[in-house]
């Protein structure tokens, strides 16, 4: 099993199940990834359970859908603070061109009109686990059976940023990438761009190498001369190291691993150089610095007391239906990027939780366990050149004994292609379009 191309999406026994076909890499024909059925959803006036999902993501999106799909008359409500949702997914090509914004964002009328999930457009400041209910920031007050939280992630201050813009992150598609953009455009040829790689846990492991890739391509074409440093927190590449450091060689981009930021300067000049000082005491100059910082839950999860895990950062959840394991907290369940599974943090595996989640619900109110054996899967493209990918996918089953996703078969590393090439970015798009489909239309 090498490649997976295919997103299946119906039917409750297909929960857990990883929604993929598999194909040969060069052998098999490709298979199209069958359009999303759209069965009639039940009506929502006369329903007996209620869900609160808090956050419109990749997360959220497909837990509010998939419940209206296969729960028994569940009314569901989606909070979320925004009117539209912009990809993470693809959107380091905006930082070469190659993709637009608006090309990369979604809304949420298909929810209403084809599922009756009723969406609420609010920022959500405080729950109330035991209670649940959730109060929005205009004093609303929502109350439900469950509560399915979704809200992604937050970043660590850095020192020395304060509040200066020079010096984003791009991590949360969005104004910061449109600006990341415009810097990397406006920079003179022979210029210097430092990225940031946090310390894991962090929002998709191959993210930041494949953008410094991107870039690195991005740079011999258009700004000859430049320079392109990648400085890692961690020890060495956190994903498909075979093909990011050969990946990195053709790019020309200097690696320096065990190199987490400790301040930086990012100076008042529009034009000036910024700073970055790094664990090793060296501080380095930059024309454009892409400065990742470190990542934790989304700013509610914390507030309500749910980051139990990681160091406080993330949530703590029971891998079969994603309740939170705060005691007292047995109505809430926390899916995305915001939980601590052993799974990575990534689109896909948000998809996949968000349809386990559904399912342990759709059990649960009709007096039933949580499916004791949920198998999701994980897949990502990427990016080593401007027109080439290489993909990286696992399988992740349930361990009874460690109580947790484990990969499977056991003991064996995330399956990775040898090497890219422009085959692979033709079915990264259609991937891309396949996975957004199942979740916003
Ligand atoms: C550059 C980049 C490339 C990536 N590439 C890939 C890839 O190739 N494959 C892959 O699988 N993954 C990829 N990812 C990771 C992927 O985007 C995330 O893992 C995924 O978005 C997580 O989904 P989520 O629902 O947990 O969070 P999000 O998608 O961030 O959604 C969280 C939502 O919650 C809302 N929210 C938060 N708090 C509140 C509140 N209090 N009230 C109301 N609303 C709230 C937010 O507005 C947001 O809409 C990439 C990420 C980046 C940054």
């Amino acid at each position: 099993m090498d490649r997976r191309h295919l997103l299946s999406t119906s039917g409750i026994l297909l929960a857990a199940a990883t929604p993929f076909a598999w194909a040969d890499d060069k052998k098999k024909p490709r298979t199209k990834p069958t359009p999303t059925p759209t069965p009639k959803p039940p009506p929502v006036g006369t329903a007996k359970s209620r869900v609160i999902v808090i956050g419109g993501g990749m997360a959220g999106v497909t837990v509010a859908k998939y419940l209206r799909l296969w729960g028994n008359n569940i009314s569901v409500t989606l909070v979320e603070r925004n009117t539209s949702y912009v990809s993470n997914i693809l959107s380091s090509l905006v930082l070469t061109g190659q993709r637009t914004m608006a090309s990369l964002t979604y809304n949420y009328s298909k929810l209403l009109t084809a599922y009756g999930v009723q969406v609420v457009k609010g920022d959500v400041v405080e729950i109330d686990p035991v209670g649940v209910k959730v109060k929005l920031a205009d004093g609303t007050v929502l109350s439900a059976d469950r509560i399915v939280m979704a809200t992604g992630i937050e970043f660590d201050t850095v020192p020395g940023l304060g509040t200066s813009n020079r010096m984003p992150h791009a991590w949360q598609a969005g104004p910061q990438t449109t600006l990341l953009a415009q810097q990397l455009s406006a920079m003179k040829p022979g210029g210097t761009v430092v990225l940031t790689v946090p310390a894991t846990p962090y929002r998709c492991p191959p993210g930041p190498y494949e953008r410094a890739c991107l870039i690195g391509d991005w740079l011999k074409a258009k700004k000859p001369g430049s320079k392109l440093i990648v400085l890692d927190a961690n020890a060495d590449f956190t994903a498909e190291a075979d093909n990011f450091r050969a990946g990195f060689k053709l790019n020309n981009i200097e690696y320096v691993p065990n190199a987490g930021v400790v301040s930086v300067s990012p100076g008042t000049s529009s034009a000036g150089l910024m700073g970055i000082t790094t664990s090793d005491g060296i501080t380095r100059q930059a024309n454009v610095v892409n400065m990742i910082p470190r990542q934790k839950a989304g700013g509610l999860v914390v507030k309500a007391g749910l980051a139990n895990a990681t160091g406080g950062r993330f949530a703590g959840v029971n891998h079969l239906n994603y309740v939170s394991t705060v005691a007292g907290a047995g109505k809430v369940h926390i899916i995305g990027d915001s939980s601590a599974t052993t799974q990575p943090k990534a689109g896909h595996i948000a998809n996949q939780e968000a349809k386990v989640c559904a399912d342990a619900i759709v059990r649960s109110f009709a007096g039933l366990a949580p499916d004791q054996a949920p198998v999701t899967n994980s897949a990502c493209y990427s990016t080593i050149t401007m027109t080439q990918a290489s993909w990286l996918s696992a399988v992740y089953q349930y361990d009874p004994v460690a109580k947790a996703m484990a990969i499977s078969p056991a003991g064996t590393p995330p399956a990775a292609s040898k090497g890219w090439d422009t085959d692979n970015f033709k079915d990264m798009n259609t991937w891309f379009n396949a996975l957004m489909a199942d979740s916003f239309a």
